[in-house]
C-alpha cells in the first residue's frame, strides 16, 4: 500500500513561488493531497514571466547559482532537472563595468589568473587563498543552513559550533574581501554579491564571503526560456504527482481552532481545511494579513514592521526592436559606488549616479523575444518603503535618468527609439504585489536574523503551520528558498510518518 492510499493527509500551501512549489513537488512525490492556492493567473510567484507581446522576461531571479540544490529537489521528487529544463552555463559569468575598465569573471581558474594579472597585477595569490578558504568555509556552514531550528538544541548543534570559527564575527563581507585583495575595484569585484541579498557589502555579515565563493565555485546558469522556466517545471512535476494547483485563488485569512491552523478561507468566501498548511507568501505580508488580528506576539505586525528588510528594486522590462552588443549578465558601478550604496542602506534617498544591473539575455537565448528582438531586463537597487520617498512623483524622472545612463554609461546608443515593450515596477508597486515595504529579497540578513532567530519552517506561533521562502530560514535565494521547501517538505513527512529519501549534501 502506497502512502496515498494509507493516509492521505491534506496539505494546504498558500502561494505558488519557489518556496511553495518546492514542498509541493516533495509532497505531493510522496504522496500527500496536496493543494497549492496562487494568487496570480501564472505560478512562480517572484521567479514567475511576465510575457507581452512576444517578449518573455523574467520577473525576479535571473542567476540560478549552486544549481546542484535544485537537482537534488528534483532528484527527491523522483524526477531529473534536465528532462524539464535546458541549462546553460554561463562563460564568463557577468560583466564588471567601471567608468573607464571592464572585468568578467569566469570560473575558468587559468582564465581568470591571467585576466587579474592583466588589470589587478599582484593578486592572484589572494585569489587562490579566496577560494581556498571560502571552499572551508561554505563547506562547514552549508550544513548549517539545511537545518530546520525548531529547537534551541538544534541551534547549538555540533554543525554550527564547528562552523563558528569560520562566521567571521564582527567582519562584514567587504572586512573579509579586504584580507584577500587590497585594490578597492578588486574587493568590489567580490563583494558587491551583498545586493543579492539586498544589503550592503559594508554591513551584510562576513560569512556571506561564500556567496562569490559559489559563483566563483560552482557558476552561474541561465535556463532556456527564462529562469521562470524552473516554476514552470516544478508546477508541472506537482501535476503529474496530483496535486491540485488552484490558479486566480488569493487567501484571505488563515482558518484557526486556538493557535492551530485548519485551514484558509479564499478572498471568494470559500473554506478549504487541511492537516497542515504551508505559507509561501511574503513572510512580511503574511505576518500583516493572513493571520486574524491579535493572535500573533513574536511577530505581530508591529513587532515585524520593526525588523530591519532588504532594500527594494526599481526595475525595467524592455522589449527592443535589436539586439544590443553587450553580455548576458553586466553590471554598471556608479562612480562613487559606497556613496551609492549609502543612500540606499543608509539615508535612504535616490542616488543621483545609481549602479544598475542589465540582462540581455536575448544574446544567448532565442526563445525571449522575435528574432532580431531582444528581451531587456534592468534593476537598480533602492531604498524599500520604509524610506521617504514618493514614487508617484519620481517613477517617471527615474525611468528617463535610467535610460539615459543606459544610453552613455551603457553603451546602449539610441535606446529610446528601439523600445518597443516597456514594463516598470517601483517599490510600491512591489508592495501592491504582497511584498511587504517591497522589499524584494525580504527580511535583511543580518546575524540577529538569521538560523534560528530567522523565521522558522515550523512556525513557532501557530500549530501545523510551516513557513517557507525568501523571508523565513535560510533566506532568500532560489537555492536556499528551495532548502526552505525542502525543510518544510521533511518536516511535514516526518510528523506524518511518511518516509523519504534524505540527500546528503556534498560540497
Ligand atoms: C528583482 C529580483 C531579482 C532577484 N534575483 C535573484 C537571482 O538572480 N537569483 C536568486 O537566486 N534569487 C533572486 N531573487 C530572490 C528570490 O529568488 C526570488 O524573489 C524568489 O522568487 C522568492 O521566492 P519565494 O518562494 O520566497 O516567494 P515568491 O516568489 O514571492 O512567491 C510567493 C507567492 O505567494 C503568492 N501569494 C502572495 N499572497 C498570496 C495570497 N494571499 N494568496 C495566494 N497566494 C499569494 C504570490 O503571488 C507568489 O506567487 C530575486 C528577487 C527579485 C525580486
Amino acid at each position: 500500500m502506497n502512502h496515498s492510499q494509507k493516509t492521505q493527509k491534506h496539505i494546504i500551501i498558500v502561494g505558488a513561488g519557489p518556496g511553495g512549489l518546492t514542498s509541493a513537488m516533495l509532497l505531493g512525490a510522496r504522496g500527500f493531497k496536496v493543494t497549492l492556492l496562487e494568487k496570480n493567473g501564472r505560478v512562480g510567484g517572484r521567479n514567475a514571466a511576465i510575457i507581452r507581446n512576444g517578449y518573455k522576461f523574467d520577473t525576479g531571479p535571473t542567476f540560478l547559482m549552486m544549481k546542484f540544490i535544485l537537482d537534488e529537489v528534483f532528484e527527491e521528487a523522483g524526477r531529473q532537472s534536465a528532462d524539464y529544463l535546458q541549462f546553460v552555463k554561463l562563460e564568463p559569468m557577468y560583466r564588471l563595468q567601471f567608468e573607464d575598465m571592464a572585468f568578467e569573471p569566469t570560473t575558468d581558474h587559468a582564465a581568470m589568473l591571467k585576466q587579474l594579472n592583466e588589470k589587478f597585477p599582484g593578486n592572484a595569490e589572494g585569489y587562490w587563498h579566496f577560494l581556498e578558504t571560502e571552499q572551508e568555509r561554505f563547506r562547514r556552514m552549508y550544513p548549517c543552513l539545511q537545518k530546520d531550528y525548531g529547537s534551541l538544541k538544534s541551534y547549538l548543534s555540533m554543525d554550527l559550533l564547528k562552523a563558528v570559527p569560520h562566521l567571521s564575527l564582527g567582519k562584514s563581507v567587504m572586512d573579509v574581501l579586504g584580507g584577500y585583495f587590497k585594490p578597492d575595484r578588486l574587493k568590489l569585484c567580490f563583494t558587491f554579491q551583498a545586493k543579492y541579498l539586498g544589503m550592503s557589502a559594508w554591513n551584510c555579515p562576513g560569512l556571506f564571503a561564500i556567496l562569490p565563493f559559489v559563483e566563483h565555485g560552482y557558476g552561474i546558469y541561465h535556463t532556456q526560456g527564462g529562469l521562470s522556466e524552473i516554476s514552470e517545471a516544478m508546477a508541472k512535476i506537482c501535476r503529474e504527482y496530483g496535486v491540485d494547483i488552484r490558479l486566480n485563488s488569493p487567501v484571505k485569512q488563515l482558518f484557526l481552532d486556538g493557535r492551530d491552523v485548519r485551514g484558509v478561507e479564499l478572498e471568494s468566501g470559500e473554506k478549504i481545511l487541511g492537516d497542515e498548511t504551508v505559507l509561501n507568501a511574503d513572510f512580511g505580508y503574511a505576518m500583516n494579513h493572513l493571520v486574524p488580528p491579535g493572535v500573533l506576539k513574536k511577530y505581530s505586525p508591529p513587532k515585524v514592521d520593526q525588523r530591519e528588510f532588504s532594500c527594494s528594486t526599481f526595475m525595467l522590462y524592455l522589449g527592443l526592436d535589436k539586439i544590443y552588443d553587450l553580455p548576458h549578465h553586466t553590471i554598471f558601478f556608479s562612480q562613487d559606488y559606497r556613496k551609492n550604496i549609502e543612500d540606499v542602506f543608509e539615508h535612504k534617498v535616490l542616488s543621483e549616479d545609481c549602479s544598475f544591473y542589465v540582462r540581455n539575455a536575448s544574446v544567448t537565448d532565442p526563445n525571449l523575444a522575435p528574432p532580431g528582438h531582444s528581451a531587456v531586463y534592468v534593476l537598480v537597487p533602492v531604498p524599500n518603503k520604509t524610506a521617504a520617498i514618493d514614487w508617484t512623483k519620481e517613477k517617471n524622472g527615474f525611468r528617463d535618468r535610467l535610460i539615459e545612463a543606459m544610453e552613455t554609461r551603457g553603451g546602449m546608443k539610441d535606446l529610446r527609439s528601439h523600445i518597443r515593450e516597456e514594463i516598470v515596477l517601483s517599490p510600491d508597486d512591489w508592495h501592491s504585489q504582497n511584498i511587504h515595504f517591497g522589499a524584494t529579497f525580504n527580511l535583511a540578513h543580518k546575524l540577529s536574523q538569521m538560523l534560528y532567530f530567522r523565521p522558522r519552517n515550523k512556525f513557532e506561533e501557530l500549530g501545523n503551520c510551516y513557513l517557507v521562502g525568501g523571508g523565513t530560514h535560510p533566506g532568500s535565494g532560489l537555492p536556499t528558498i528551495y532548502e526552505s521547501g525542502r525543510i518544510a517538505a521533511n518536516l511535514i513527512s516526518r510528523a506524518h510518518g511518511v518516509p523519504f529519501l534524505s540527500r546528503n549534501t556534498q560540497v
